[in-house]
């Protein structure tokens, strides 16, 4: 173990020292320590990069004892170098990109005392490279990546080879050197394709990258497309949320710029979820950036303002100066449309003073321009002036055109002011065409009222019309593009919230899903409580029902003699009492029946026969002949089956459902039931349909339960017991029950049974 690696471990483990009891130098047996990489390797997979750390430190740590593998110690350090790197191109921190150094040094001295491990030496360079390339040092990345390419190159290790090519396409990327980039990742890709590992997904993912990378930085969208949805696809089998939040935000990237909002939206948002995920901190502001500019487009500025101030309250510390700039001018162009008119002046003026200090041309110009206008704006006409005066001696100095337009247009306003008419028209006109020569379509709308005005004081009424005309025929395209991007906004605001909630849906999936597999345990555990839980309950209620039946006929047989001895004597009204008696008796007497039979379903096995429902219907309408008669009730059926069933417990099953059906009618309306069946590939399918008063919908569910009725015995009598059975039937028969209402209408039920 090296000296460097042992201080560097220590000042690194801090954490740690505090997790494990006591560091030991007991080396941990081999096969430890190689779990503990692998687990290291994992998590820098899911860029779980805290986790990746620590874990692969613990390895280290403890794998300083004389036991231990060299092989590991450089594993462990090269993995934590790689950790670093990316963790320090994660938060935009150079401290850890010098600590990944540092492992790398470690793992290098490491090698050159154990010289059986040179295998990993273009390794080392290769990720020695990438980390000198994030940290700017440029020369340092491109000898070592020449380095390593020449040792792959004598072992005829073609991976290597493929790898250093990719590492110096992005050390050219870095420097803004985007053709030599392109070149190099194109050669990178040929060399992949025409070698023994063209089929590594993770290596095609790589070369896709980094040439729709160089083609985004060159500007050539529709170049980088293609190969940007390779990398999506690619980045998705092999499970690489960082190449697919790449690819992501280059598909949006080049939706955007072709105007397509909508869908580039919809890409950004998905990268910016994945994003922020692995706190790619950068990468959010990009995107964030890239959000508010649509947003801005789509004139929504309250959505582009608040993406604005986030990047600048949170990411202040990752964005690089230009784009900090450039954000203070749009949430400037956005306060001035808005007519904010100091937040506005505070942001160009935040935004002029960044572009000079970082000596941004381009912005300087297009700050000064826009204090200009904002001051004439406020009618502050020599401070406006004196901004114009600045922007002119840029432009002169620069020959810079964008920017140029609005000045123009700032120098015919100020000449109008000092009714300098004729200078006030050269410079509108000018600002005109250069707005036009830059398509900047606002600008130009601008010019034509501005001119229009400059006639209308020189009271040239006829080109001060022209003018109007040329403004509002603009205006009204302006107009209607305007109001497409608002409702597009709409639309986009609408997409996103669906995709959030799908996102919401996923995740909510997901949690079910594990939560699922975890319960089926408690759950099959918990069904066989239930089921003897069950089999108590039934027993009970069989035995209970059986027993108070017996001192349920006492009371009604002595409660008779008593009546019939002392009757006579007692006046009227408290003869009464025992009519109470007899209704509340044989009340308890039909309820401790259907107890009975309730709980006798399901006892034992069943036995099955062919049955003609027909004949079942006729044997229920003659048990059924008094109610059927008294109500004058019709039964009307037709077309029914012979089915291989249980023939007791069907006929109980239907007499049930007919007497419901000839029980709750209309008091005014005769009952008509229609017995019907349908049948199914695997089933038949019963019905019986009443004309009676119905169920509400939210009693559909409550009437299944045992002892549940929706109206008074007086109304119409039963024990609420009927339908448990019916349902209890269904299931030992193998089938469903379920039924239709509408209340006033009448109530269809409905059960299945199994052909076989
Ligand atoms: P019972 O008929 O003894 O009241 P059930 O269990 O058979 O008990 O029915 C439960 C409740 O469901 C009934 O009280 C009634 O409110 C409702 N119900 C059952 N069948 C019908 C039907 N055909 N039409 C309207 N309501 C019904």
């Amino acid at each position: 173990m090296s000296v460097c690696c042992l201080t560097l471990n220590k000042s690194y483990l801090r954490t740690n020292e505090t997790t494990m009891n006591q560091p030991t130098a007991v080396a941990m047996d081999a096969q430890k320590i190689k779990t503990l990489l692998n687990d290291s390797e994992e998590r820098y997979k899911e860029r779980l990069l805290k986790k990746a750390a620590n874990t692969a430190q613990i390895a280290l740590d403890f794998g300083q004892g004389e036991q231990t593998p060299p092989g590991d110690l450089i594993h462990a350090n090269v993995l934590l170098c790689r950790i670093y790197t990316t963790n320090g191109i994660y938060q935009g921190k150079e401290s850890f990109l010098k600590q990944a150094l540092q492992y790398i040094t470690a793992a290098k001295k490491l090698m050159l005392d154990h010289l059986e491990h040179t295998e990993r030496l273009p390794e080392i360079l290769l990720y020695e490279g990438i980390t000198y390339s994030y940290l700017g040092q440029f020369e340092e990345a491109q000898r070592l990546f020449n380095e390593s390419v020449e040792i792959s190159g004598n072992r005829e290790d073609e991976k290597g080879i493929f790898r250093a090519l990719i590492a110096m396409s992005k050390n050219e990327l870095l420097q803004n050197n985007f053709s030599e980039a392109l070149q190099l990742a194109n050669d990178a890709f040929s060399f992949l394709s025409e070698s023994a590992v063209s089929a590594d997904a993770s290596l095609k993912a790589e070369a896709a990258e980094r040439i729709a990378e160089a083609h985004i930085k060159s500007h050539e969208y529709s170049e980088s497309l293609e190969y940007s949805q390779q990398l999506l696809t690619l980045a998705r089998k092999i499970g690489d949320i960082e190449k697919e939040l790449t690819a992501l935000k280059f598909i949006a990237i080049v939706c955007g710029v072709k105007a397509n909002y909508k869908i580039g939206m919809q890409y950004f948002f998905e990268a910016l979820d994945k994003s922020e995920q692995i706190e790619y901190r950068p990468n959010t502001a990009q995107i964030l950036v890239n959000i508010a500019t649509i947003y801005a487009h789509l004139y929504n500025y309250d959505d582009a303002l608040a993406r604005y101030q986030r990047v600048l309250e949170e990411f202040d510390d990752v964005i690089d100066s230009n784009t900090r700039t450039a954000v203070y001018n749009n949430a400037g162009n956005i306060y001035y449309a808005t007519d904010r008119h100091k937040q506005a002046l505070g942001c160009f003026k935040r935004s002029l003073a960044l572009a000079e200090e970082g000596n941004f041309s381009a912005m300087i110009v297009h700050s000064l321009a826009q204090l200009s206008r904002a001051y004439c704006r406020m009618e502050d006409f020599p401070t406006a002036q004196l901004y114009a005066q600045k922007a002119e001696e840029h432009l002169e100095s620069t020959g810079i055109e964008n920017g140029r337009q609005i000045h123009l247009l700032n120098l015919s306003k100020l000449a109008l002011h000092a009714e300098e008419y004729e200078r006030a028209l050269e410079y509108g006109k000018a600002g005109v065409a250069s707005a036009r020569k830059l398509k900047d379509d606002v600008s130009e709308l601008r010019g034509y009222r501005s001119i229009a005005n400059i006639y209308k004081a020189m009271r040239d009424f006829e080109n001060a019309l022209d003018y109007q005309t040329r403004y509002s025929r603009l205006q009204e395209d302006f107009s209607k593009t305007q109001r497409n991007r608002r409702f597009l906004d709409l639309e986009i605001r609408h997409a996103i919230k669906e995709q959030q909630k799908e996102i919401k849906a996923l995740t909510k999936e997901n949690e079910y899903q594990s939560l699922l597999l975890e319960q089926s345990d408690q759950i099959a555990r918990q069904n066989e409580e239930l089921l003897s839980a069950n089999e108590d309950l039934r027993q009970f209620a069989y035995v209970a029902s059986h027993d108070l039946k017996e001192p349920l006929r006492m009371i009604s047989s002595y409660s008779q003699l008593i009546e019939r001895f002392f009757g006579a004597d007692l006046p009227e009204d408290k003869k009464q009492y025992f009519t109470y008696i007899k209704d509340g008796t044989k009340r308890m007497s039909t309820l401790l029946d259907d107890l009975l039979r309730y709980a006798s379903i399901g006892k034992s096995s069943i036995d099955k026969e062919a049955i003609d429902v027909n004949r079942t219907i006729e044997i229920c309408c003659f048990n059924l002949k008094v109610r059927i008669e008294e109500n004058n009730a019709k039964i009307d059926v037709s077309d029914l089956p012979e089915v291989y069933t249980n023939k007791p417990l069907f006929t109980q099953l239907l007499q049930n459902l007919l007497s419901n059906a000839v029980k709750f009618r209309r008091p005014d309306v005769d009952p008509i039931v229609l017995v019907r069946c349908e049948e199914k590939e695997e089933e038949y399918i019963f019905s019986v349909a009443d004309n009676g008063i119905g169920i509400p919908e939210e009693f559909k569910e409550r009437i299944f339960v045992i002892f549940q009725r929706l109206h008074s015995r007086n109304k119409y009598e039963g024990t609420g017991i009927g339908l448990a059975i019916c349902q209890k039937i269904t299931q030992k028969l193998g089938g469903r029950l379920w039924l239709e209402s509408e209340e006033g209408v009448g109530s269809t039920f409905y059960f299945s049974l199994p052909k076989r």
